[in-house]
């Protein structure tokens, strides 16, 4: 037997050359003289064939699938293969023989979300995961390539950052009542006078009264505060940060997003600048086309897919009123019943993605806000310190990265960007 080798490199062997893999069996057909099995591992899958003179035969007749095994034999090309080439099997080693496996082809999405320790394996989860591993890995490298620091907030918190209502309380070992983390802006903020630049990804924890397909009650928040940056800053860090995930996504999960059907061609267009339009123009807009909106209202899923239309790469949407966004927003000098923040919305439907800006830095003007928005100062003491020594004009944003593996890989529900979704009425497996 010669060396175990990755799927991926034995398609590249010559007809005649000797060849193992090891894997699982993605799919089986008896023929009675000839078993045909084909091998799954991470790097992709290959057929091979057994004919009765082969020591595998019986092994490969009796092999089930998604058992795990090791198949030995020599590569030679045939078109009808998957990959165009295919092994003629000499040997099978059952290393474990799986049980009838409940997945099947017409399997409904509860039932695969019921099973998703198994649906795992399955080559759409495998492709939108291998994207999902090359989005956070370009996240950290675009962030640390660019002189921001990666640290890290509590999950246990005492107070809303994005408002009561979506709060999980959980009963804290001293008895008191403590929420698990909706964002860790706050602690970014106060590193930001040590560190001046630095970044997060972390769950945030929310619970969603309404089901959607953009929802869940956990997901993976990737957030950047800096000092000394407004707005127009911000912006530009976003702008760049997505870019520069979505070209690594393009080098390196050509195969994966093939596989998943996705248009590459509109990913291709993801390059800076991006455009901006107003909230006042969206509203005008959405009014336009018949949209029951009003300004001062805010935007859901349903009103940003149609503003996505109008766009064929992602974009801004800047100059959100103070009533629509959380307290601690800045409002726009020039216009104060405006903020100084902006959404980025993915195309093609999907929406927003991270939502930004800059935030308030003098104490007064935060006090003010939070007392205007019938919320209580004192609950937010040491975040109020924070404007006491040393307060500086900063910015930053947050964003979903389910959310753009989502949107990245095309997928039409975001319980199928990651691997175990947690939402509205979902908490097993
Ligand atoms: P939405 O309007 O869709 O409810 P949001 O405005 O409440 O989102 P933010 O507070 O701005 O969300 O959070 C920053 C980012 O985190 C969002 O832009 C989005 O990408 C992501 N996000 C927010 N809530 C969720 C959620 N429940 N599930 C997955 N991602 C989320
Ligand atoms: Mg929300
Ligand atoms: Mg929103
Ligand atoms: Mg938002």
């Amino acid at each position: 037997m010669s060396q175990v080798i990755p799927v991926r490199e034995a398609l590249k062997l010559s007809q005649g050359e000797e060849v193992t893999v090891r894997g699982w069996v993605y799919r089986r057909r008896d023929l009675g003289d000839k078993a045909f099995v084909v091998v799954r591992d991470s790097t992709g899958i290959i057929q091979a064939v057994f004919s009765p003179s082969a020591r595998g035969h019986d092994a490969a007749r009796r092999v089930t699938v998604e058992s795990s095994v090791i198949v030995s034999g020599r590569l030679r090309d045939d078109p009808r293969a998957p990959g165009g080439k295919e092994i003629q099997g000499e040997n099978l080693e059952i290393v474990s023989l799986a049980d009838n496996f409940p997945i099947r082809r017409d399997a409904s999405r509860e039932f695969l979300l019921e099973v998703r320790h198994l649906a795992v394996r399955s080559r759409k989860l495998t492709a939108v995961l291998k994207i999902r591993d090359t989005a956070f890995a370009a996240l950290h490298e675009w962030f640390r390539t660019n002189g921001y620091y990666e640290v890290q907030a509590p999950m246990f918190v005492s107070a809303a950052v994005e408002g009561g209502a979506t709060l999980f309380p959980v009963k804290y070992v001293d008895g008191s009542t403590v929420y698990l983390t909706q964002s860790s802006q706050f602690y970014l903020e106060a590193l930001i006078f040590s560190l001046e630049k630095v970044y997060t990804v972390a769950p945030s924890f929310r619970a969603e009264k309404s089901r959607t397909r953009r929802h869940l009650t956990e997901y993976w928040h990737a957030e950047a505060e800096a000092a000394w940056m407004g707005l127009e800053g911000i912006l530009k860090v976003e702008e760049e940060l997505i870019s520069h995930i979505v070209r690594r996504v393009l080098e390196k999960n050509h195969d994966e997003l093939t596989f998943l059907g996705r248009d590459l061609s509109r990913l291709k267009l993801v390059e800076p600048p991006f455009p901006r339009i107003s909230y006042d123009k969206a509203i005008e807009i959405l009014q336009n086309k018949g949209v029951g909106i009003k300004w001062g209202d805010d935007l859901g899923a349903d009103e940003e897919r149609v503003l996505t239309m109008e766009f064929d790469k992602p974009f801004f949407l800047y100059g959100f009123p103070e009533s629509v966004k959380a307290f601690y927003h800045k409002n726009d000098p020039s216009r104060p019943s405006v903020t100084l923040s902006a959404d980025l919305l993915a195309p093609e439907g999907y929406g927003e993605i991270i939502g930004g800006g800059e935030r308030i830095d003098k104490l007064e003007e935060l006090v003010e806000k939070i007392k205007r928005f019938g919320l209580n100062p004192s609950d937010y003491e040491w975040y109020l310190d924070l404007r006491r020594y040393g307060s500086v004009p900063h910015a930053g944003f947050g964003l979903g990265m389910d959310r753009l593996v989502m949107w990245i890989a095309g997928l039409d529900h975001i319980v199928d960007s990651l691997p175990f979704p947690r939402t509205t009425s979902r908490t097993y497996p």
